[in-house]
């Protein structure tokens, strides 16, 4: 299967590029990503077949379906890392939560957030990518706290790789910052920037469009890359979870196979909602995909409205801070496949200069047949984080939003699939917080009241990275970090 472009062809960049090419760099003509040229239909039979799958027996089908050009031993090795999850039989469990309420729990992984599903694997497969070529990547990322822990820990010790992270100091939870730097690797360099996320992410994609610092790494033989969701090599991981969820829902007789479901997906960068956008096209009966966000309700207000509007806006400091965006980079895959690659060059164009762009009202209601949206505030989140508690289900404060959604968005009575994106030691202060009522300042004593308040264990990976050794202790400004990049390479 080939790769083209969202934004049409400039003439200098090739007209399709295979899966490794989009993958090793994910920037197409006028600033435009990869998608796949068609998507493999499945059907109703593929599902009957994997009724029985294990999860990553499913994943291989999936992944087959699509046939793309890596080895079939590098994408066993890239599965076999759900192996690590804390139920290698069934890495993504789905549970009944209420009514017709399912949650699929997607942070089981080793970094305990949904960004393992994706990134474990795709690191083994870019670094396998990067040695049979003989090249040496620089990965970059910024985090504003779960990319940041995910892709250190799948890229480290692994050949051919190097990964520079940069995560704004004081901007990040405990429990996130801690994950970075006591990840100590010969391979990895994680930098603490004065300033919040958006100057970490400026600092970011100066880097990366810079050509004097592509030329000094030139001069090094190495070659740039993004470990963000904008990458195909993620997206393709994020397909399998929706299909393997649907079956589970089959397993678990709620519903018989080809009853449509909703989606119920808590959304930033609308990497996870992208993934069941194309498991429906693939086939996958759903009534629809209910988006839940934030106060950064920019996706609430372009599915609502069809207008995409940040003219206004600056980012909004949530206790979701994952959905805490405003510019969501996949919703421009959305709109190549709706609307053409000319239709969505012009609107992303008009998103860069103008900050908003609005759709037809022909081409709002093509939205609407797929995606239905509410967003739900900090306070709503804690008030379903403590209901929900008090039904017998722990969630974090990303998950709750979903939860609003289900009770606003769905207009038949069908089950639905809620994603839960994170555990609750991730965003341990939020949660003690709706639990007991009390502020604590630090993640340590809100983990341990609400291990006291749920009668359950602070998991021993979290616990004991109180008591690591601190690997990067490096905190720069902005300024600086070019200059701390080339030293460490
Ligand atoms: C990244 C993240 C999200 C948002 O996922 P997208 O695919 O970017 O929409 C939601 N919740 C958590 C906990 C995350 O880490």
């Amino acid at each position: 299967m080939n790769f083209i472009e969202t934004r049409g062809n400039d003439g200098e960049h090739p007209l399709n590029v295979s899966f490794s090419a989009a993958i090793l760099s994910p920037i197409a003509s006028f600033g435009g990503i990869y998608v796949p040229e068609s998507l493999p239909d499945l059907g109703l039979d593929f599902l009957k077949q994997q009724l029985n799958s294990d999860y990553k027996t499913l994943a291989k089908s999936v992944l087959g379906a699509f046939e793309i050009d890596i080895d079939e031993a590098v994408i066993d090795e890239a599965l076999s890392l759900y192996d690590k999850f804390d139920d290698p039989s069934n890495p993504v469990p789905l549970v009944k939560v209420k009514d017709d309420l399912y949650v699929s729990e997607l942070y089981h992984g080793v970094t305990r957030a949904f960004k393992d599903m994706a990134l474990q694997p795709f690191g083994v497969v870019l670094s396998a990518l990067a040695k049979k070529r003989n090249e040496n990547y620089l990965i970059m990322a910024a985090t504003s706290g779960d990319t940041g822990p995910a892709a250190l820990e799948t890229f480290k010790n692994r050949d051919h790789v190097q990964v520079a992270c940069l995560y704004p100091d004081g901007g990040t939870s405990d429990v996130q910052r801690l994950q970075m730097v006591t990840e100590d690797a010969k391979n990895l360099k994680v930098i603490g920037i004065h300033g919040d996320f958006d100057d970490a992410q400026s600092a970011l994609k100066r880097l990366l469009a810079s050509t004097t610092f592509k030329a000094k790494l030139k001069e090094k033989n190495i070659h740039l890359s993004a470990a963000n969701s904008v990458n195909f090599g993620r997206i393709i991981f994020q397909i399998i979870y929706h299909i393997h969820s649907y079956l589970e829902l089959v397993r678990q007789h709620a519903i018989d196979l080809g009853d449509k479901v909703y989606l119920n997906v808590p959304s930033g960068n609308f990497g996870n909602a992208l993934g069941g956008y194309y498991a429906i096209k693939m086939g996958l009966p759903v009534e629809k995909i209910i988006i839940a966000s934030n106060n950064n309700n920019v996706l609430t207000q372009l599915i609502q409205s069809g207008k995409y509007d940040i003219r206004d806006k600056s980012v909004i400091p949530t206790s979701s801070p994952a959905m805490d965006i405003l510019k969501s980079s996949n919703v421009e895959r959305i709109l190549y496949d709706l609307f053409g690659a000319e239709r969505t060059k012009d609107l992303m164009l008009q998103l860069d200069n103008d900050h908003y762009y609005e759709l037809s009202s022909d081409e709002l209601a093509q939205l609407q047949q797929v995606f239905i949206a509410d967003y739900c505030n900090d306070d709503e989140a804690k008030q379903y984080i403590k209901d929900s508690f008090a039904k017998g289900y722990l969630m974090d404060p990303h998950t709750a939003t979903c939860f609003k959604a289900y009770d606003t968005c769905r207009d038949k009575p069908l089950k639905t699939i809620a994603y839960s994106t994170a555990e609750w030691t991730k965003f341990s202060p939020t949660i003690a917080n709706a639990l007991t009522g009390e502020n604590d300042t630090s993640d340590i004593d809100a983990l341990e009241s609400i291990a006291r308040e749920a009668n359950i264990q602070i998991p021993d990976m979290i616990k004991g990275l109180f008591d690591k050794e601190i690997a990067h202790k490096t905190i720069i400004d902005k300024q600086d970090i070019e200059k701390e990049i080339l030293a460490f390479l």
